[in-house]
């Protein structure tokens, strides 16, 4: 079931309604602040000061070091889960890339023939 309340631009509301209610979880008097406080307690939590510095990736073996201390950082609540999940799939293109770009050599060196 949609949402009955209108919005403050006048139209109907596009969100579903809570199970069992007539509004979603915005218009469900105190949710919406409710969310708000739990947004800024996220933030503040995951402030990105309390991360590790560190430098561009270079290599295979940076990825994976980077990747534990991640895993560290999520597990001790320093690192928001969803950024964690965002680095971690940028780091599966970064080792593609770099794949990528071993296998070009390769292949560069196999068709320049022996020396
Ligand atoms: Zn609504």
């Amino acid at each position: 079931m949609k949402c009955q309340a209108i919005t403050r631009a006048g139209g109907k509301c596009v969100r579903p309604a809570v199970k069992g209610a007539k509004r979603c979880l915005l218009h469900t008097p105190g949710c919406a602040a409710q969310i708000g406080r739990k947004g800024g307690l996220r933030r503040r939590v995951f402030n990105p000061e309390n991360l590790a510095p560190l430098e561009a990736p270079a290599s295979a073996e940076d990825i994976a070091k980077y990747m534990a201390v991640t895993l560290v950082e999520v597990r001790s609540a320093r690192l928001d889960p969803r950024l964690a999940n965002s680095l971690a799939q940028i780091g599966m293109v970064f080792l593609k890339a770099l794949e990528h770009g071993n296998l070009e050599k390769r292949i560069a060196a196999l068709e320049k023939g022996p020396a």
